[in-house]
Order: C-alpha cells, then structure tokens, then sequence
C-alpha cells in the first residue's frame, strides 16, 4: 500500500479517537448493548491487494444492515433486473425501520437498504433459492473467505425476541402483496443475516468485490457484473445511510453502508475498501465516530469521486 494510505488513515484515527462521542448504543436490540462502546477500529483493503489497519480493527461485531449490500448483491446474481419490480431505488427520506411509505407506495419499499426493502429481498431469496439462509451464508463465505463465517444465535435471538417493528413492517408488506412467504420465514432469515459478524479487516475484505468491477480481489472471480457494481453502489450513494444519505455523501463523498452495530464499510471504486467501527450511534442510526473518521479520510486524501 501506498505508504501515504497508511499516514492519512492513522492520522485521521489519532485524530478521530479523542473527539467526544455523542452517540448512543443501538439498545433496541438487548444483546447490541453488550459491547465496549469505546471499541474503535478501522481497516482498508487496497484494490492491488495490500491494506492497513489500526486500533480495534480485528475484533468482531454484528454487521446488521451491511449485511443487506450482501443480500442485493445475492438477489441481483441470482435473478437479475426482475428484482426491481418488488422494490424501488429511491432515497426514503425516513429511519431505516419507517413504516410510513410502504401505505403510499403499495407495499413496494424505497430501496432494498431499508429494512422494509431487506425483509422483501429476504423474500425473493428464499422463493428462488433451496435453502436461502445456507446459501447466503456460504456467498458471503466465499466473498470473505472465512470458511467458519457464522450467524450469531445470541444476537438474532436477541433480535427474534424483541424486533417488533420488523415484524410489523413484515406484515404490512404481506397484507399489501409484496410478501409471497410466510412472514413468520422470512422474519427468522433476515433476522439471521443482520446477525452475522465480523472484523472492519474481515468486512473491507469482503466489500472489494464492490470496488473491483464486480470481481474477487483475491482470485478475479466474478461475483456480480461491473454495471450490477456500479448500480448497487449508486444505491450505496444515494441510499446507503437512511435520512443521513446525502450527509455523508455531502462530508464523505463515498458509496458506503453503515448497519446499528457501529459499523460502517465504504468505498472508492478502482480504489479502496475502507471498514470502520465505533458503536455508538448518532440519531440517525449511523455510528458517530465512524463517519467523522471517513469525513477526516477523505478530507485528508483529496481524493474524491466527485
Ligand atoms: N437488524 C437491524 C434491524 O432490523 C438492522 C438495522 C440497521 O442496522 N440499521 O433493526
């Protein structure tokens, strides 16, 4: 790695590490609560292969909702356009858990990074897939290449025992057509996807597919095709972030996504994957550290895709 990668990503970390935190533990989800809030990670994956990392960049936590970049990019192989006929590609304006558009738009969710949008992909998976949760986990198996990737039980059954709202949203969606399957199915595998954990190495490892035109760093496999790359980083863009999306494209100018876990990836394509992970959240849902350290990275490396 170009050795002024590694300064401006220490540097931003040194800078970044005393700020006060003014976010909040993700506490909806009991077993999220469980975590040292002053963890502070970050990791980038160069796309020639090299990549750097400091601070808590290696220990594990739940990915939640960057597991449903995961997810489209699954449902995109697999099925293609038609996909788009269930879910749109539109910012929400709203929480990543709102019900409030899914009464205006017919039960068709803005973009598949809300929750609403990752329960009906979690549907077409399973309709065209044997065994969807198996099959979901070996893709990201194969992408991260963590043979012994895994679910975490403690933190979906968490989940199971108290997401409330994903249970309504799942309903709703049923009640207005978008839901083939059983909701009660469909709930446990999306449950399970937002459940899976890993390290900001582990997870800018994963992502570089996305910055590699659609292709494994490691073996040049193509995973997705390089125009599927660009469309789900433009909904990265533009969705990526919830009511926060166009702030972090405003202070960070990046294609990225973050989940209630703390984490967040993002990504310059041609370039870099860069996973960061601080826990506590801002009222967004968005980790707080963690986008002021992308803020200070690309700030600092005057590189923009703009
Ligand atoms: N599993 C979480 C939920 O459904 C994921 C939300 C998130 O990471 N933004 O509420």
């Amino acid at each position: 790695m170009d050795s002024n990668y590694n300064e401006i990503i220490e540097n931003a970390y040194n800078f970044t590490k005393p700020i006060k935190d003014k976010g909040k533990l993700a506490t909806y989800i009991p077993e999220l609560a469980n975590v040292n809030p002053s963890n502070f990670g970050v990791h980038m994956t160069k796309v020639d292969g090299t990549s750097f990392g400091i601070g808590d960049h290696l220990e594990k936590f739940s990915i939640q909702s960057i597991s449903k970049v995961l997810s489209l990019a699954l449902a995109v192989k697999f099925l293609g356009e038609d996909i788009w006929t269930r879910i749109d590609v539109e910012p929400s304006g709203t929480k990543f858990d709102s019900l409030l558009l899914l009464e205006t738009y017919n039960g068709i969710p803005r973009n598949p990074f809300v929750n609403s949008g990752a329960i009906v992909i979690c549907d077409i998976l399973i309709s065209h897939l044997e065994n969807a949760r198996q099959e979901f986990l070996e893709f990201v198996r194969d992408l991260s290449g963590i043979p012994d990737l895994n679910y975490s039980d403690k933190i979906a059954d968490s989940e199971k025992a108290t997401g409330f709202r994903n249970v309504a949203l799942c309903n709703f969606i049923k009640s207005l057509g978008n839901i083939k399957n059983d909701p009660a199915v469909v709930l446990d595998f999306y449950f399970d996807m937002c459940s899976l954990e890993m390290n900001c190495q582990q997870l800018s490892h994963t992502f570089s597919f996305l910055a590699n035109g659609g292709c494994k760093l490691k073996d040049g496999k193509e995973i997705i095709t390089s125009s599927q790359a660009k469309r789900i980083n433009a909904l990265m863009l533009t969705c990526g972030f919830y009511d926060e999306s166009g702030e972090f494209a405003f202070k960070v100018g990046l294609p990225g996504k973050s989940g209630v876990g703390g984490g967040i990836v993002a990504l310059y394509p041609n370039n870099f994957t860069i996973a960061v992970w601080s826990p506590k959240l801002n009222a967004n849902g968005n980790s707080y550290k963690g986008m002021k350290l992308l803020e200070t990275v690309t700030t600092h490396s005057e590189m923009s895709i703009f």
